[in-house]
């Protein structure tokens, strides 16, 4: 594949399905944030690398010396013991340049992992749908891991070979102006094989980037689909297509080696041109007697000391970039606008009347999911909405809750507009439950908590009482057990029960719960009808009844069809006027 079709291949992503990137300016301006937050830790690892990298010029000064020594015939026993204490002193002190810096480098990438998940964390549902999950993944998974890497192993290398560099240089002005004149030579080579390399390098490690993600994507849509893909023996074509972006990915992965080797011999060649230009400079100036064999031969060694830390910088150009690459795709992730504001806390007790005006929805260009919803419900009440398998309700409740934003229309509380709230608008306000429960790890305690970090573990025991989990009591450390993966296994409605006992500790003024009992079996779904029951006791509700029981006990019930709500009035009502919803519930009865 040409490296034109491959950049076709790969750039034909919509944009707007990737989250954004930040520009390298901007990151550095983050990462120097960071440094600034640790300047203790900053200044002991820039003295500490100094004199690590000085220390490494001592060696060809005292094998100079010794050149010298030989050759008048004196004792060298001084200087071998030299050589000894110069290497050991080298050796610790590099030791030490690299723990400080990883150890620098560790705590700003702590900041920028914590940073990435609280962003993360915060982005609005709607822009989490829009985006790609593997663009997603692949940030907080394979960027993270990338800077992580480089910041453990390329970090202290690039800074100390910087270094040693800029201080071999000087020792080598210092030593001789016309010796290190002669080691100018390298420099055309290695400008001609940078200037070759670096225009093609960052091409190469954004595609490599972006085939990677592509290729997470193709996977992760493979695996999750496993289910409907087998039932419509789609497999053929799915294996394809990740079979298809895997090989882009190693094409691009083969690409980035073939550089990489290239870079080698190019940089191998001045090498070559400078050392020969010293060693024929010095001869010059021995037989001339301008300089000892001793001070040529530090100059060589120290020019030759050059190579490695000249290859080191040179070859993690692609560590840097691969790993610039991954900081800008995560600094662009920190720096997403944040709709987060301070949360509010109502005043207890608050209970507002809700309104959904004139409210219609589609998901993308697909068919209107609501049409012209108008719904009110009074403080307190509790409203159950009824209709068939995709009606809408669950549109409707995400509304409610503010997790989708509706194309047309608007959600008032006590006749404020939802974007006219304070603080986080309908989602400091609105509590939804639905059937996706997680159960993190952790004390169940501390589940329950996530609603409301501060309450008293007896504000979690009383929660739980009042949604009826007398299975707590039974567990071996009752609610300090642990819970979630590693921990005890929590069944569908226990897990339904704790997102209800969240509810209760949050005690929002306005509950929306979505198939709240829909998942457990027929006395298991009782047990959790009462419970919702009681989480939703005196709170301004709007219940999704997937039994009709709940829908009896309900203030009101409205009635969902297509989108449109087509039926509204107490049970007795609406059995009474013999529509929709008396069908329904005759067919419920029957069952
Ligand atoms: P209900 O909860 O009454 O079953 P939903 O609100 O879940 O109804 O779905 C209403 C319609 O919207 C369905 O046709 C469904 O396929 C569609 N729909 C729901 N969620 C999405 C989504 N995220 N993207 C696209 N279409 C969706
Ligand atoms: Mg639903």
């Amino acid at each position: 594949m040409t490296p034109e079709a491959l950049r076709e291949e790969v750039t034909a992503v919509p944009a707007e399905a990737l989250l954004p990137t930040a520009t390298g300016r901007r990151a550095a301006q983050v990462v120097g944030r960071y440094v600034r937050q640790r300047p203790g830790v900053a200044v002991v690892a820039g003295v500490v690398s100094v004199a690590s990298a000085a220390a490494g010029l001592l060696a060809p000064a005292v094998l100079g010396r010794l050149v010298d020594a030989v050759a008048d015939g004196g004792s060298i026993g001084g200087y071998l013991a030299a050589l000894v204490g110069a290497a050991v002193l080298a050796a610790v002190l590099v030791g030490l340049a690299a723990l400080a810096i990883s150890r620098l480098g560790e705590s700003l990438l702590a900041r920028l992992r914590e940073d990435v998940v609280a962003r993360v964390l915060h982005l609005h549902s709607a822009t989490l749908d829009r985006v790609r999950r593997g663009d997603l993944l692949s940030r907080v998974g394979d960027d993270v891991a990338r800077v992580s890497q480089s910041v453990t192993t390329g970090l202290p290398e690039v800074i100390g070979a910087g270094l040693a560099v800029l201080l071999t240089v000087l020792g080598l002005g210092v030593l001789d102006w016309r010796l290190a004149l002669a080691g100018l030579l390298a420099v055309p080579g290695y400008v001609l094989a940078l200037r070759w390399y670096l225009p093609r390098s960052g091409p190469v490690y954004a595609r490599e980037r972006v085939a990677v993600a592509e290729r997470a994507d193709a996977l992760l849509g493979a695996v999750q689909g496993a289910e409907t893909i087998r039932a419509y023996a789609r497999s053929g074509p799915h294996t394809a297509e990740v079979a298809r972006r895997s090989a882009v990915a190693r094409d691009v992965g083969v690409g980035v080696f073939r550089l990489y080797t290239d870079l080698g011999w190019r940089m191998n060649a001045a090498e070559y041109a400078g050392l020969a230009a010293v060693l024929g400079v010095g001869f010059v100036l021995v037989r001339g007697e301008v300089a000892s064999v001793g001070e040529v031969t530090t100059a060589a060694l120290l020019f030759h000391r050059l190579f490695a830390p000249l290859g080191t910088l040179l070859f993690s150009f692609d560590e840097v970039q691969a790993a610039g690459a991954a900081l800008v795709r995560l600094v662009g992730v920190v720096d997403l606008p944040d709709p987060e504001v301070v949360p509010q806390r109502p005043p207890a007790g608050y209970r507002p009347a809700v309104e959904l005006r004139g409210i219609g929805h589609r998901y993308g260009d697909g068919p209107a999911v609501l049409a012209d919803v108008d719904l009110r419900i009074a403080p307190g009440e509790r409203v159950a909405l009824v209709g068939a398998s995709g009606a809408g309700k669950t549109t409707l409740a995400a509304v409610l809750a503010g997790a989708v934003d509706p194309a047309v229309g608007e959600v008032l509380l006590d006749g404020v507009p939802a974007a006219a709230l304070p603080g986080r608008g309908l989602r400091d306000l609105v509590a939804l439950v639905s059937q996706e429960v997680h159960v993190f790890a952790g004390t169940l305690a501390d589940d329950v908590r996530l609603a409301r970090p501060g309450a008293s573990d007896d504000e979690v025991r009383a929660a739980l009482e009042l949604v009826g989990a007398r299975w707590v009591a039974a567990l071996p450390e009752g609610i300090a057990t642990q819970v979630g993966e590693g921990g005890t296994a929590l069944t569908p409605a226990r897990a339904q029960q704790l997102a209800l006992a969240r509810l209760v500790l949050a005690d929002p003024p306005v509950a929306v719960l979505d198939e709240a009992t829909a998942e457990a079996g027929s006395s298991g779904a009782r047990d959790l009808e009462e419970a919702a029951f009681a989480a939703t006791a005196r709170r301004t509700t709007l219940v999704v009844a997937h039994r009709l029981t709940q829908a009896v006990r309900a203030d009101r019930v409205v009635v969902l069809h297509e989108g449109r709500v087509v039926e509204e009035g107490t049970h007795t009502e609406l059995v009474a006027a013999g529509g929709r919803y008396a069908t329904l519930w005759a067919a419920w009865q029957g069952r």
